[in-house]
């Protein structure tokens, strides 16, 4: 299970949502069979667009962020609701380069130049869709930015993943920290010195499970928690709002699959129908495969021919 807790400090300056992510990110690692920097994309992205998702007001708000670029991963999809769920891929789950010259995975050179779209829908009759350039493409710095330039909202933002020798997933994890409309100057001196000396995201989700010592994930992020604010002057400590689940879960049916092959046009799927006798279709977000037979195409083409 992956689990994210929400607090929000008592000066009310700054809300914060941290997440740990490793089963999720795992989850997605072996329905993708993704390699080390593809995993570490994805599982960034992933954890990124689920704490999005939990900002969203409604329970039927739709988040989908895409990092796109002109690197060998191309691009990186994640889709998110308010009630938690999360699912995403990455064009090139095979993607191989070698590490940074800071020793990591090189998710930035994975994407390469390229931009970041956000689209949020919220039931109105437009989706809000904001898009800047990436900044590094290591996707935090990147969805800080987005968040400053589009939104006009003050973020800190880390996101982690630390892959194990057999390449499955060690630790994942991340933090959103929200400056609210009157924040007090106090709290953002306080947060960025707390900011400067932080370790990385996985080394206090690995510490933090070391120490909670199989207790769950409830116990890790309230250890996580104590570590990151525990310093804090007393008018900028936390107090918890929420402890909520991030699941990852695909929405695809046959009926939606029908909707895709309804979109390709008459003279298309009347090629397959004639060349193949019948089609395959792969959800790109679970790798599911749904498999129409040729009765089944003639009727989709009679329905488009009646249209
Ligand atoms: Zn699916």
């Amino acid at each position: 299970m992956s689990n994210v807790y929400t607090a929000i400090d008592k000066s009310g300056s700054y809300r914060v949502y941290l997440a740990v992510t490793t089963d999720l990110v795992e989850e997605a690692r072996v329905i993708h069979d993704t390699s080390p920097v593809a995993t570490a994309g994805l599982g960034r992205v992933l954890t990124g667009t689920g704490l999005m998702g939990l900002m969203l007001k409604n329970q039927s708000d739709k988040l989908t962020v895409i990092f796109k670029g002109d690197g060998p991963a191309k691009q990186i999809l994640a889709t998110a609701f308010a009630d938690g769920r999360v699912k995403g891929y990455i064009a090139n789950p095979y993607v191989d380069l070698p590490l940074n010259e800071c020793g990591k995975l090189n998710v930035g050179g994975s994407l390469g130049i390229g931009d970041l779209t956000v689209i949020k829908d919220l039931g109105l009759r437009e989706p809000y869709v904001g898009t800047i350039a990436l900044v590094d493409g290591e996707i935090a710095d990147d969805l800080t930015a987005y968040y400053y330039i589009s939104e006009q909202q003050n973020t800190a933002i880390s996101l982690g993943v630390k892959i194990d020798t057999d390449c499955s997933v060690k630790a994942a994890g991340g933090m959103i920290i929200q400056m609210l409309p009157d924040a007090e100057d106090g709290a953002v001196d306080a947060l960025e010195k707390m900011l400067a000396e932080l370790p990385p995201v996985t080394t206090l989700v690995e510490d933090a499970a070391k120490a909670a010592d199989g207790r769950g994930n409830e116990q890790i992020l309230m250890l996580m928690m104590d570590r990151i604010f525990g310093a804090m002057p007393e008018a900028y400590k936390t107090e918890g709002l929420e402890y909520r689940e991030l699941k990852w879960e695909c929405d695809c049916s046959e009926d939606r699959l029908e909707q895709v092959l309804m979109t390709i046009g008459e003279k298309e799927l009347s090629d397959i129908i004639e060349e193949d006798g019948q089609a395959e279709l792969v959800c790109q977000f679970c790798c599911k495969k749904y498999h129409f037979d040729k009765g089944r195409l003639e009727r989709i083409l009679a329905s488009i021919r009646q249209v």
